[in-house]
């Protein structure tokens, strides 16, 4: 049984992919090719926005929309403890400090209702993240932010692309959206790449610039950028996996279904979806009080099963400098003690979801 199976969903566009990929072989644009505008226009006609700009990673999306804000020494941006490194790397290697906010026991997403007691004079930005395929709720994290001097919120939607937020696309719900197209992800490709997406005309022109060492036009640079672009031949993946995308999140959400139904007598706490959200599962993650047992069992069926961000951020080394310590965060600690993700893709079939749930179920 595959925890994420790349290889099904390669067989069904193996052809699309082929032509995809000769097209820049022969055009050969590997940077900047066609393949990239088309795509970013794919992607905002699909989020609902005005614009969409490729980048060389989810990483490097989060780097690039600080920079555009103006993001450096001496300023705060607020996200979770519970995430990929990446979201409060990015704040901590811009010179600025991140600031913690505990999740949310039913979404184990940034709790709004915490947010506002963290704000400061140096506050600025806000990071919610889409954690394991669905939002934050971004209504009350964007009106706490209005209220507070209109501070930017960025939304790293790097696994909840796909989802929506009160009938809105994730990316489309705050000032700037990011994804990640790195391969495991709900839309990924086979490399590195990902995108951000925004409705202001201004940010989205300087995190163009930002992306491709701050040029505005062939040499010339008013301002400081990296090298940020998304490859011509990723490109050409994402749009070759594009195609199947729709289906892919429905499929997912019906296997999370097929979870719920069948798990009804575990002692896990399953995934809770929170109000107006629609998940993509990028992960179905369950809690157990016993954990390590639990995986062993899986395990011993020889069932994948994986847990993510078992030493959150603020426990981290590299952040021991923020003077955090055990019990900072009682609920970002709790999940990272018990979460554990079962198998979760398009193609996992009836059968292999009832095996899932027999070791689930069995010896308890
Ligand atoms: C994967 C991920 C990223 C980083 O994306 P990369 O493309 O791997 O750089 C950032 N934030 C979150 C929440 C992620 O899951």
């Amino acid at each position: 049984m595959e925890f994420i199976d790349l290889k099904s969903q390669q067989a069904l566009i193996r052809e699309t992919l082929d032509k995809r990929i000769a097209a820049v072989l022969d055009h050969g644009k590997f940077i900047l090719g066609p393949e990239v505008r088309e795509l970013e226009e794919r992607l905002q006609e699909y989020v609902g926005v005005k614009h969409c700009i490729g980048a060389s990673s989810g990483t490097d999306t989060l780097l690039i929309a600080m920079m555009a804000l103006g993001i450096g020494p001496g300023d705060e941006v607020i996200t979770v403890p519970y995430t990929w490194i990446s979201t409060a790397e990015m704040i901590a290697l811009l010179g600025a400090t991140p600031v913690f906010v505990d999740i949310d026991p039913l979404t184990w997403n940034l709790d709004a209702s915490l947010l506002e007691a963290a704000l400061t004079e140096k506050t600025k930005a806000i990071m919610p993240v889409g954690i394991y395929g669905q939002t934050a709720d971004m209504t009350a994290i964007n009106e706490i932010a209005a209220r507070n001097g209109n501070l930017p919120v960025l939304e790293d939607a790097a696994q909840s692309f796909g989802a929506t937020h009160h009938g809105k696309k994730s990316c489309a719900l705050s000032g700037i959206g990011s994804t990640s197209f790195f391969p495991s992800k709900p839309l990924g490709g086979y490399g590195d790449g990902g995108a951000l997406f925004t409705d202001d005309d201004d940010l989205a022109e300087r995190m163009r610039w930002i992306g491709v060492h701050g040029q505005a036009k062939k040499h010339y640079h008013p301002i400081l950028g990296l090298n940020g672009r998304l490859d011509t031949l990723q490109a050409a993946v994402v749009l070759a996996k594009l195609e199947l995308f729709d289906a892919e999140v429905i499929q997912r959400q019906k296997v999370a279904e097929t979870y719920a139904s069948q798990l009804g007598e575990t002692e896990a706490t399953l995934p809770m979806i929170g109000p107006g959200n629609t998940s993509v599962y990028a992960q179905y993650t369950v809690l157990s009080e016993d954990r390590d047992a639990l995986q062993a069992r899986l395990s011993k069926a020889a069932i994948p099963s994986v847990s993510y961000y078992a030493v959150p951020l603020h426990l981290q080394p590299v952040f021991a400098n923020l003077g955090h310590v055990q019990g900072d965060f009682p609920v970002t600690e709790r999940v990272a003690d018990q979460c554990l993700s079962l198998p979760m893709n398009p193609y996992l079939s009836d059968d292999e979801i009832s095996q899932v749930c027999a070791a689930m179920l069995g010896a308890r």
